[in-house]
C-alpha cells in the first residue's frame, strides 16, 4: 500500500537506526508526546534496538488518560438517567472513573451507544425526538473538527434534543507547561503528525526556541519514527533548536483550513483540566456563547465534586514523562487491561497498555 508499506520497510529502517547510531555522541532524552507514537514504538520493538545513549519518554498525548475523572463520573451519571442517550468512542467505555466505568453503567442497564464518529450521535438524535442525545467528546485537535462539525450540524437541522459533554485538549499549551517543569528532562520533541494535519506547526516555532528544544513532526509508521528521531538527534548535536517537518507527505505548515474554520465556528479556547497533569492555561476548548444550547454541562447542570485518583495509580508521573510503565508496582498484576487501575492501561493510545500488549522486535528477521 502506497505510503504506509514503504515506511515499514525494515531495510530501509536498519539504513535510518545506522545513522542514528553514527549521529548520537551523548545521551538525550526525547519526549513522543503522542500515544499512537507510543504504541508504535513499543510494538515495533523500537525502544529495544535505539542506541543506549537515547531514553524516549513517554507525553500525555493519550486523549482518554487525560480526561479527568469527574467528567467521566458525570457521563455516567448522565447515561443513568432513562432519558438519556450515551455515546462515546469505544475506548472511553472502559476507562475508570471514581466508582465504575461506562461499560459497567452499560452491563447495569444505561443506554449507552459506542459510535464511530459523533455524526452518528447526531442521526440518533434525529431518529429519537423523544430522548435526549449526549456525545461525550473527548479528543485532541484531532477529533475537534468533527465534534465540532456535529454541533453546528444539529444547529442547522434544529436539533434541540443533541448535546456533546467536551473534554477538549490542545498540544501546544501542555507542551509549553511540560517543558517549563524545573523537573523536565526532555532534550528533543517528536510532535504528533496527526495533530499537525489538523492545526499546522506555527505554533511550535516559539516553543522550540524558548527551552532550546527541538521539535520534529514525525508520523507513526517504524521508518517515520526512527527518522523523526534521527533528526532531532541530528539537531540537538548540532544545538539546532528549531522545527523540523519530517511527515512532509500529509503535513501542510498551515495545516488544513476547512478543518480549523469548523473548529473556530463551534470552539474558543478555554482553560482545562488534564487528568494527571492538573490545570493548563488555555488547553482545551468550549463552545462557544452561540452553541451553549448543545453543551451538555449547561444543560444538564450537574454539578461534581472534586475527585481524589486512585493513590496507588502513578499514570500522572507516566504522562509527565517523569516514570515508565513498568515503574509502576501494579503494572500486569494488579493492573491489566481486565481490571485496569487507571486510564493508560485501557486506552489503545495509553503508554501502559502499549508495555502491556507488545514487545517483539521489528528488526529480528533482518540480516
Ligand atoms: S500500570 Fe495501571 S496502576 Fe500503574 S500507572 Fe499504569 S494504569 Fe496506573
Amino acid at each position: 500500500m502506497k505510503y504506509l508499506d514503504e515506511y515499514r520497510d525494515p531495510k530501509l529502517a536498519r539504513l535510518v537506526l545506522d545513522k542514528i547510531f553514527e549521529s548520537v555522541s551523548r545521551p538525550w532524552s526525547i519526549m513522543e508526546i503522542c500515544g499512537g507514537q507510543t504504541h508504535s514504538l513499543v510494538k515495533n520493538g523500537i525502544l529495544e534496538i535505539l542506541p543506549k545513549e537515547i531514553t524516549m519518554i513517554h507525553g500525555p498525548g493519550c486523549p482518554v488518560c487525560v480526561t479527568p475523572i469527574n467528567l467521566i463520573d458525570k457521563a455516567i451519571l448522565l447515561a443513568e438517567n432513562a432519558n438519556v442517550i450515551l455515546c462515546s468512542f469505544g475506548d472511553m467505555v472502559r476507562v475508570p472513573g471514581s466508582r465504575k466505568s461506562l461499560l459497567q453503567s452499560k452491563s447495569e442497564g444505561s443506554d449507552i451507544r459506542i459510535v464511530y464518529s459523533p455524526l452518528e450521535a447526531v442521526k440518533l438524535a434525529s431518529q429519537n425526538p423523544d430522548k435526549e442525545v449526549v456525545f461525550f467528546a473527548v479528543g485532541f485537535e484531532t477529533t475537534a473538527p468533527t465534534n465540532a462539525l456535529s454541533v453546528v450540524q444539529a444547529a442547522k437541522m434544529g436539533l434541540a434534543n443533541y448535546s456533546i459533554l467536551t473534554s477538549h485538549v490542545l498540544v501546544p499549551p501542555a507542551l509549553n507547561a511540560l517543558l517549563s517543569d524545573p523537573e523536565s528532562t526532555i532534550d528533543g520533541v517528536l510532535a504528533a503528525g496527526h495533530v499537525c494535519t489538523v492545526m499546522g506547526f506555527k505554533e511550535y516555532y516559539p516553543i522550540a526556541k524558548k527551552y532550546k528544544t527541538p521539535i520534529v513532526i514525525t508520523g507513526f509508521e517504524p521508518v517515520d519514527l526512527l527518522q523523526g528521531i534521527l533528526t532531532t538527534i541530528e539537531m540537538l548535536e548540532n544545538q539546532r533548536f528549531d522545527v523540523i517537518n519530517e511527515y512532509g507527505r500529509v503535513v501542510e505548515k498551515e495545516g488544513n483550513p476547512h478543518a480549523m474554520a469548523i473548529i473556530n465556528e463551534a470552539f474558543e479556547v478555554s482553560d482545562r483540566k488534564w487528568r494527571g497533569v492538573g490545570n493548563i492555561d488555555n488547553s482545551g476548548y468550549q463552545l462557544r456563547e452561540k452553541y451553549q444550547n448543545y453543551d451538555a454541562d449547561l444543560k444538564f447542570a450537574i454539578k461534581m465534586n472534586e475527585v481524589e485518583e486512585n493513590a496507588e495509580c502513578i499514570a500522572g508521573s507516566i504522562m509527565k514523562g517523569q516514570k515508565k510503565p513498568i515503574d509502576c508496582i501494579h503494572f500486569g498484576k494488579k493492573c491489566n487491561p481486565e481490571n485496569p487501575l487507571g486510564a493508560p492501561m485501557v486506552s489503545s493510545e495509553g503508554a501502559c497498555a502499549a508495555y502491556y500488549h507488545f514487545s517483539h522486535s521489528l528488526f529480528q528477521n533482518v540480516s
